[in-house]
């Protein structure tokens, strides 16, 4: 890999991440900053990318000879079946997050397994071994944390979510995943769900910027012995974060997160472990 010169030359590698919206992803940034700090003669970009023109986009990733990308909501599941080889933990999710072009294949991986574990470790140092855990979501995020919760030994993982069937299949599926009790909870248990667990985890979009603000679960129930894990964020704390903290939980937004799975991603695309600190202030300080 060629030393980056400050500019875009015939040499520049491409990088970036398929989404449909994408506009909001901070990962361009994230990237950038830690490309330019390295000196990497690559860049990151964000393609808009509709479900019907997925196929399309990862051959384009081929065509390019693109180093690799990220793909986000809504392409994360569609995704994994256009890979030549999937790792074992992304087939396990039923999702992948990155795509590594090996002189054209295509590798599928999920960062945000190891990113989730990453930013629950910087809070709970211990682990989740033998916590009881709840989970609110069921899509694609969602997969990832209770593959991560289950992996690292989780007592029992609940899920909530607000279309019952796919919190059912999600716990049925994590069942076979470990010694996890994995199981659903219906909006009636969902209070006391809340009040006995040790772990809280909102997998919704509720919280993100410009969205929804109302909790993603009754937060009265909220008490100082709770560790928060929001993987909604913007540039400031999220509500949720916010009214735990308030109540003396551990609570951390999706920053944490987004940062570690990013860390996990660079480091399949350019082997070099990636320097976490300038892309923290990347979207700590906003730069675009
Ligand atoms: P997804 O596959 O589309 O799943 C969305 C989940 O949220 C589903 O369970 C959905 O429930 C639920 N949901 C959506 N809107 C809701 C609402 N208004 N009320 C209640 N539930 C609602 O998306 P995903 O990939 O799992 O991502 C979920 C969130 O996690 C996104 O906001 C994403 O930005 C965030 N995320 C953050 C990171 C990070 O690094 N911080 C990484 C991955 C994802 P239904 O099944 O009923 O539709």
């Amino acid at each position: 890999m060629q030393a980056h010169t400050g500019r875009i030359s015939a040499q520049t590698q491409l990088l970036g991440i398929l989404g449909h919206p994408v506009a909001h992803s901070l990962s361009p940034v994230i990237h950038n900053a830690a490309l330019r700090h390295d000196g990497l003669d690559m860049v990151y970009l964000a393609f808009d990318v509709a479900p019907e023109q997925l196929d399309v986009a990862v051959q384009a990733v081929r065509t390019l000879h693109m180093r690799g990308v990220n793909v986000t909501v809504p392409h994360k599941e569609t995704a994994l079946r256009l890979m030549d080889d999937v790792d074992p933990l992304a087939s396990r999710v039923g999702a992948i997050n990155t795509i590594v072009n090996d002189q054209g294949r295509l590798l599928g991986h999920n960062t945000d397994v190891t990113g989730f574990t990453s930013a629950v470790d910087s809070v709970l140092p211990e682990g989740v071994g033998g916590l009881e855990c709840l989970v609110v979501g069921a899509g694609g995020a969602a997969r990832a944390v209770v593959a991560a919760l289950v992996e690292h030994g989780a007592k029992r993982v609940r899920i909530y979510n607000r279309t019952p069937d796919r919190a059912l299949a999600l716990s049925l599926a994590a069942c076979d995943w470990g010694q996890t009790t994995c199981e659903t909870v219906s909006l009636e248990e969902l209070p006391t769900a809340v009040r006995t667990a040790d772990v809280l985890v909102n997998a919704t979009p509720i919280g993100l910027a410009g969205g929804i603000k109302e909790p993603p679960f009754p937060v009265d129930k909220l008490h100082s012995s709770h560790v928060v894990v929001d993987l909604a964020y913007s540039l400031s704390t999220t509500t949720l974060v916010q009214t735990a903290r308030g109540k003396g939980a551990v609570a951390i937004d999706g920053r944490e997160m987004l940062i570690m799975q990013a860390v996990a991603s660079y480091r399949l695309w350019t082997g070099l472990r990636a320097p976490i600190d300038v892309m923290r202030r990347s979207i700590d300080h906003g730069e675009r």
